[in-house]
């Protein structure tokens, strides 16, 4: 895509459209108003959440206590106090360490103040994980999340659309530009929106290059100034393509706001990435190291583009069809079913040729053959999701094999007239004509009527009872084959974890890969270079032996599987 289909909002810009966004004079009053000012000299942001109060006289505010990995022993606010409506404060009942209580008369209006001060300690040096979901403001740049950052009151209800005045006084004197979960600039603007979401929304200002990609109307990409290696539009154009071709598959008119934003994170990593991204109220937020590199042909490329993919399509599968609770049954559906559109959204865009989307494909049905959850059922499964990272795993690639297994039955009960995205247009049609969230029942019972009682239940025995997903030799159609190949567990040999911990070989199992390679047990390591989970990328290993340097390199080979594996048909 060319540059010049990009549009750079200039600071301009953004007062322009904020000067036109202007509530109209005569609106009456919202029921929620959030207002963040920037004061300067010291750097700081003053929050006022105004709100009715409970009717029975009695309103408790809370901050989430943990989220996101962020646990309840942080404190990112200052002052924090409750106003009634005539601006007299109120006395404070501390309830617990991010929830407080206050007595006002019944349902009288109230406003929550709170300050989030300069950050002490700069989030992108020695941060700790999930640090970055905390509230940040540093010169150039507040990033906040709601759930840590909005107190918000528990007596109204969760997910009711409501009436928000948001306004950012002092962001545009002082040069920062405004985006938000709802839309741009800083406002006043008049939104609807549920306490729900303005919680679980993101608040971003900042000196940012804004992007509207043409390719994808609503879309905004907010990409923090100086932060990056990366030209903000590169990050701003594989966003829109992305977004423009899941709008497409589930024939999306789009049009909605949907933020994308990027803050550089950390240090700048001298080999491989980490690189962190959450999933918030129309937006997506990313978190990258400075170097973070958008080619495709780089090791991070492609790993981005589909961590965006994926997570663009929960805007229909979870979002706009969400699941009745408990979640966790259906997760193979949510998760795995958008897995499989992500993977598919980067071969159509051209970022995955035939060999190497086969080649993904493989990788996946290996990985789910080879996964020690594979046959695991869902009660059990459900329970060890959130402390088993093999349970954790395993809906994702249980329910991409099941996609590409339902892919082929619809196609085959149709006569090739329908595929799994009208299969989804078919479920966001009734989700948004009854209202209602799916449960897994209704879903195995939509597939029985498109793909016939058979499919439904040898679906049924995969997702509920864990037995293993077999695909038939024509899944892929005409133009991919399925065929076989060996692949081996990953097993190192010795105990990676503890031998990073102590710069010595733990662990090591006499005749594992690692003791035929010639390491000892107790014996000095320099160096390691190791792909986690990767049977077939060789670790490498800087060892002390009589004072001296030497190199180890071998592969984590450990038990031979026959698995099945996908290759291209080339040729008529
Ligand atoms: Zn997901």
């Amino acid at each position: 895509m060319s540059c010049a289909a990009r549009t750079l909002l200039s600071f301009t810009g953004i007062l322009a459209s904020c000067a036109a966004a202007k509530a109209a004079p005569e609106q009456p009053p919202a029921e929620l108003s959030l207002e963040l000012r920037l004061a300067e000299n010291p750097l700081a942001v003053d929050l006022a959440f105004a709100f009715p109060g409970d009717a029975d006289g009695e309103t408790d505010v809370e901050l989430a206590e943990s989220w996101g990995g962020v646990g309840p022993e942080r404190k990112d606010l200052e002052d924090l106090c409750v106003e009634g409506e005539d601006g007299r404060e109120l006395a404070l009942e501390v309830q617990g360490p991010h929830r407080w209580r206050a007595r006002h008369a019944p349902g009288e209006r109230l406003t929550v103040r709170a300050r989030l001060p300069l950050n002490e300690v700069s989030f992108r040096a020695g941060f700790r994980e999930h640090d970055f979901y905390r509230p940040i403001l540093e010169p150039g740049l507040l990033h906040a999340i709601g759930h840590l950052f909005l107190p918000v009151p528990l007596h109204l209800p969760w997910t009711e659309p409501r009436a928000v005045e948001l306004s950012y006084p002092g962001f545009a004197e002082a040069g920062w530009s405004v985006a938000d979960s709802f839309g741009t600039g800083a406002g006043p603007r008049r939104v609807q929106a549920s306490l729900g979401e303005l919680r679980h929304a993101l608040y971003l200002a900042g000196e940012l290059d804004v992007y509207r990609p043409e390719e994808a109307p609503g879309l905004v990409v907010a990409v923090a100034r100086h932060g990056f290696d990366f030209a903000g539009g590169d990050l701003a154009d594989v966003a829109a393509r992305i977004l423009a071709l899941e709008r497409e598959l589930m024939a999306d008119p789009g049009g909605r706001h949907y933020l994308v934003s990027a803050i550089a994170v950390g240090q700048r990593a001298q080999r491989g990435l980490s690189y962190g991204g959450t999933g918030l109220t129309n937006a997506f937020a990313l978190f990258l190291q400075p170097n973070a590199d958008l080619a495709l042909e780089s090791e991070s490329g492609l790993e981005l583009r589909r961590l965006l993919a994926h997570e663009g399509f929960h805007e229909w599968n979870g979002v706009r069809l969400p699941l009745a609770p408990p979640e966790e049954p259906c997760y193979w559906f949510s998760e795995g079913f958008t897995d499989y559109f992500a993977r598919r959204v980067l071969h159509q865009a051209g970022w995955l040729d035939d060999a190497a989307y086969a080649a993904d494909l493989s990788r996946r049905l290996a990985e789910y053959h080879t996964s020690p959850a594979k046959n695991r059922d869902a009660a059990d499964l459900g329970a060890a999701f959130w402390t088993d990272p093999a349970a954790q795993r395993e809906p994702y690639l249980r329910g991409d094999v099941v996609a590409c297994l339902l892919e082929a039955e619809l196609a085959r009960a149709s006569g090739g007239e329908r595929d799994l995205a009208a299969f989804m247009r078919g479920l966001l049609r009734e989700a948004s004509a009854t209202g209602l969230p799916l449960d897994r029942e209704q879903l195995l019972a939509r597939i029985a009527e498109e793909a016939g009682d058979d499919v439904a239940a040898a679906i049924r025995r995969v997702v509920v009872d864990g037995e293993t997903a077999l695909l038939p030799a024509d899944a892929f159609g005409a133009d991919f084959a399925l065929g076989e190949r060996t692949v081996y567990a990953f097993d190192p040999g010795f105990d990676v974890d503890a031998s990073i911990a102590r710069h010595a070989a733990v662990g090591v199992r006499p005749a594992g890969p690692a003791a035929l390679a010639g390491l000892a047990e107790g014996q000095a390591i320099r160096g390691f270079s190791i792909y986690n989970g990767d049977s077939e990328r060789a670790i490498e290993l800087t060892v002390m032996e009589d004072g001296d340097e030497r190199a180890l390199s071998f592969l984590p080979r450990g038990a031979a599987l026959v698995v099945p594996a996908v290759s291209p048909v080339h040729g008529p």
